[in-house]
């Protein structure tokens, strides 16, 4: 992950630079308070290196100290923990949908300050880079929001974190954008961009769904199918930075055309466009919506029922790759998709259950998150390139 335009004067410099320095930093925005003592024990560091890159980072304003309470038993001094200054600095994220562009300006310890969504008449990335600089102009003026730092976008598809460029995104119509240069240019703002998904598996990894657990995918639905992989305390990027593309696993036997280029992929079967594509194909329903469909299967029409088992079957075996191939603790399962889970959460599973092998079988949990969340996802990919200094192509992320 890398900055795509040097700071500008106004950007806040990081006052520890230390590789201990910045552990400590990041080890407190992802776990919340926390003592010198366990900040020590965690990260391998020794007390008197703890206790320099703390004090920088207390006069610096980043990090409060909370009152010493007494050691529960009595017996020893009473220790204060450590925790961030929520407004020293803030962070912009952005989420990229064909339809909109989804923004949230987020505080240091990762609460949502303001959030506004903007409507796209067309995927341009001129139209896009526009639309992405009027609504950060706007958050950036949210009242009380910390100095702006950084500006995090997350895009569908094949996108190359380290130089900013989205190589390949069939569902926007772009092959090698720029993105990070061109937002850069239009914000002003030092700019990362990273695959949606990927962030918002950071983001739950930080502070939701995946906090504590050792591994975990998650899995999202929507106008794509798409999946981010935790694993062994770090976001598996891959050696070529595309992972997790689920939705274009070939699963589905009837082979119909995907907008990859490919045929029978999961997503042609389990994207929104596919299932509305798939309904509108029974006779009489040829301008159903989702909503009247959802109508229709709680009745108990067969051919509406008969779609959704199909989404419940390809997706059951992507799972169930997911599980075999890499035996997370959890599956979280989300995007705006997730709304028509009810209507194939069995077949899902049993088709899971079939093909999960041995001890792989897995829990599945169902998460809705609106785009806010990934928005804010974008942000946190911001603050962790702005903490860490980014990183270099094999490089991997700080371990929790
Ligand atoms: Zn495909």
């Amino acid at each position: 992950m890398r900055f795509s335009q040097a700071s500008t004067p106004q950007t806040p410099r990081m006052p520890v630079t230390s590789k201990g320095g910045r552990a400590i930093l990041t080890t407190l925005l992802r776990g919340g308070a926390t003592s010198r003592v366990e900040l020590a024990a965690r990260l391998g560091l020794s007390q008197p290196a703890v206790t320099r890159s703390t004090r920088t980072l207390i006069e610096a304003g980043y990090l409060a100290e909370t009152e010493a309470v007494p050691v529960p038993g009595g017996r020893g001094r009473p220790t204060s923990s450590l925790t961030v200054a929520p407004d020293r600095l803030s962070f912009l994220g952005v989420k990229v949908t064909t339809e909109e562009v989804i923004g949230a300006a987020v505080d240091l310890t990762g609460q949502i300050r303001a959030a506004e969504r903007t409507a796209l008449t067309a995927t341009t990335p001129e139209q896009v880079v526009g639309a992405i600089a009027s609504l950060t102009s706007e958050l950036g003026h949210t009242p009380g929001l910390g100095p702006v730092t950084a500006l995090g976008v997350g895009v569908t598809g094949d996108v190359d974190s380290i130089t900013g460029t989205a190589r390949r995104a069939p569902l926007m119509g772009w092959a090698g954008v720029p993105l990070g240069r061109l937002v850069a240019e239009a914000s002003g703002l030092a700019t990362v961009v990273d695959n949606d998904v990927r962030a918002l598996t950071r983001a739950e990894w930080w502070y939701g769904a995946g906090r504590g657990v050792g591994s975990f995918a998650l899995v999202t639905v929507g106008a794509g199918v798409g999946c981010g992989l935790f694993l062994n305390g770090s976001i598996y990027e891959g050696a070529h930075g595309v992972t997790g593309e689920l939705g274009h696993l070939p699963l589905d036997e009837r082979a119909l055309s995907c907008a990859c280029g490919a045929s029978g992929c999961v997503e042609t079967a389990a994207s929104t466009a596919a299932i509305l594509r798939d309904l509108r194909a029974i006779d009489g329903l040829s301008a159903i919506t989702l909503a009247e469909a959802t109508e229709l299967a709680a009745a108990g029409n067969q051919p509406v029922l008969a779609v959704f088992d199909r989404v419940g079957t390809v997706l059951g075996r992507a799972l169930a790759c997911v599980a075999n191939l890499v035996g997370p603790d959890r599956i979280i399962l989300s995007g705006e998709g997730i709304a028509l889970f009810d209507l194939y959460r069995e077949r899902l599973r049993q088709t899971m259950t079939a093909h999960a092998f041995g001890a792989a079988l897995c829990e599945i949990v169902p998460l809705p998150l609106p785009f806010e969340q990934w928005a804010r996802a974008a942000a946190v990919t911001a603050m962790e390139t702005f903490v860490t200094g980014g990183k270099k192509k094999g490089q991997a992320d700080a371990a929790s």
